[in-house]
């Protein structure tokens, strides 16, 4: 144990914390593990918008940028702008890619996280199969890590403000419905990385909307912002015209957005029968927009749950916003990255490297 100690501050992965109360002869040291040994780059990809940050080995972001994106240029063109908003911001630091441990990003469709690459995703069809890892390539030879956008939110809301819930449902109300599901404290993906896939449950087969997936009546195309945007036309074209809209008041938009919310919880109270889960967290820009949405969803999931399913659930708003996606994929990171059979190799490399 000593000796393996001695390993891990030589490499800087654990520091002395302090001197432990002893009670005679030489004091003990109190170790900690070093959350600046390191840092992990990480991106949450939406639809409309993006926020990247560079964050410590606690998932503590250290640097971010948020901006207006257009998903569907495809991955050449968002990949290359991405990387160099990393390099900006790596560079505010002082630091640069060697100091980069991994990469996390989140996309808005189904990924297959062993591959990385996103499986045929409605609202991004030009991304279908891509090796995001490997455009990586050029600039770091670390690990590279691609998960659904809703995914890496609920990881990250259940690791920072819902650690004791042992399943979770995290709902995430943008330009698409999405949801991220936690399993005994473990993010569930599903054999090919759909599960949670709430966007595309069918609230209306007999609806006249089209789906991005090619069906009708999907939760999607009715109650998503780029259903609300397709609806309310000149008025709000895009998903974030909807979400200042109905921030700033305007009648037709609110009630767009309420309505989105009561759709979105009758397709939950659904997933609440499925799954009996301890708690239901509502994100994303459409609940930030108005909170009466997410009264809108929380009415729903208990008016169309089992008794049985919905009398113990906690049904809240998210308390780290926009901030869970990057808190998520960092997380998701940096438990890869400290697996115990991954750090033999990390402490080798770190010593070399000394
Ligand atoms: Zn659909």
């Amino acid at each position: 144990m000593v000796q393996r100690l001695a390993v891990l501050t030589a490499a800087r992965l654990v520091r002395v914390a302090g001197d432990a109360q002893s009670s005679g002869g030489r004091p003990a040291s109190v170790f900690a593990f070093n959350e600046g040994a390191g840092l992990v780059v990480v991106g949450d990809l939406g639809q409309t918008g993006c926020h990247l940050a560079v964050c410590d080995l606690g998932a503590r972001p250290l640097a971010e940028h948020t901006a207006p994106l257009q998903i569907e240029q495809g991955p050449e063109v968002v990949i290359s702008w991405a990387k160099a908003r990393f390099a900006e911001l790596l560079a505010e630091l002082g630091r640069g890619w060697q100091d980069v441990l991994g990469v996390g990003i989140g996309l808005p469709g189904p990924v297959d996280f062993d591959t990385g690459r996103p499986v045929s995703p409605p609202a991004m069809p030009a991304w279908d199969g891509v090796d995001v890892p490997a455009m990586f390539a050029d600039v770091t030879d670390r690990p590279v890590l691609v998960d659904n956008d809703a995914r890496i939110m609920a990881l990250g809301e259940h690791r920072t403000a819902r650690r004791g819930d042992r399943h979770m449902i995290f709902v995430k109300l943008g330009s698409g419905i999405g949801a991220g599901l936690i399993s005994y404290g473990e993010v569930l993906r599903g054999e090919r990385g759909a599960a949670g896939d709430i966007g595309h449950i069918v609230v209306d087969p007999e609806a006249s909307e089209v789906c991005r997936c090619g069906n009708v009546g999907c939760l999607d195309a009715v109650a998503g912002g780029w259903a609300i945007a397709r609806r309310l036309g000149d008025l709000a074209p895009t998903p974030p015209d909807v979400v200042r809209l109905a921030r700033d008041g305007q009648p037709e938009a609110m009630a767009e957005v309420r309505r989105s919310g009561r759709l979105v919880g009758a397709a939950v109270a659904n997933a609440v029968n499925l799954l009996n889960p301890t708690s239901v967290v509502i994100g994303g820009k459409l609940a930030e927009a108005d909170e009466q949405v997410f009264a809108a969803v929380r009415e729903a999931i208990y008016r169309h749950a089992t008794p049985v399913a919905s009398r113990h659930l906690e049904i809240a708003l998210t308390e780290l916003w926009h901030m869970a996606g990057v808190i998520g994929a960092a997380h998701m990171v940096i438990d890869h990255v400290l697996e115990p059979e991954r750090v033999g190799a990390l402490v080798e490399r770190r010593l070399r490297a000394a």
